[in-house]
C-alpha cells in the first residue's frame, strides 16, 4: 500500500492510499488475475492517532477473474490488514471495539470508545457482540 496524502479534515485525519500489488486472488475459485477491470474509493475508519479520529481513504480495484468455469466474472481485491468484505472499519479498529463491547458493552463501551476518538453507538458495538463467533 502506498499512501498519497495525509490531511487533516474537520477534527480528523484522512490517509489517501492505494494498494500496489500487480494481483489478487479470486475469492471464490482461488484463481490469481492480474487483469484489473476499474476501482473505486473505500473509507475505512481506523484507530485514532494523536488523538484524532482517522479515515482511511482507499483506491481498491476491481479484477477479472481469468477462470472461465468460475462464476465470478469480477471481484474487488481486498488488502490484508486493511479491508475486509462489506466492512467500513479496519480490522484493527474492530478487534479493538468489540475488546470494549465485551469489557464494557453498550452506553459505558460507546462512552469510552468516544473518549479514544473511535466514535460508536451502543447498538453497533452490541452488534459487534452478537456477531462474534461462539468460542
Ligand atoms: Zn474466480
Amino acid at each position: 500500500m502506498v499512501v498519497d496524502e495525509v490531511r487533516t479534515d474537520g477534527g480528523g485525519i484522512v490517509l489517501t492510499a492505494r494498494s500496489v500489488t500487480r494481483e489478487a486472488v479470486c475469492p471464490d475459485c482461488g484463481a490469481v488475475s492480474g487483469r484489473v477491470h476499474g476501482g473505486y474509493r473505500r473509507r475505512l475508519a481506523d484507530l485514532s492517532a494523536a488523538g484524532r479520529q482517522v479515515v482511511i481513504d482507499l483506491l481498491v480495484r476491481r479484477f477479472l477473474c481469468p477462470a472461465a468455469e468460475c462464476g465470478r466474472r469480477t471481484f474487488v481485491e481486498q488488502v490484508d490488514g486493511l479491508t475486509e468484505r462489506f466492512a467500513r472499519r479496519t480490522p484493527l479498529l474492530r478487534r479493538s471495539l468489540e475488546n470494549i463491547a465485551l469489557a464494557l458493552a453498550g452506553r459505558p463501551g460507546a462512552r469510552l470508545a468516544t473518549h479514544l476518538s473511535i466514535p460508536t453507538s451502543a447498538n453497533s458495538l452490541l452488534r459487534l457482540i452478537r456477531r462474534l463467533p461462539n468460542k
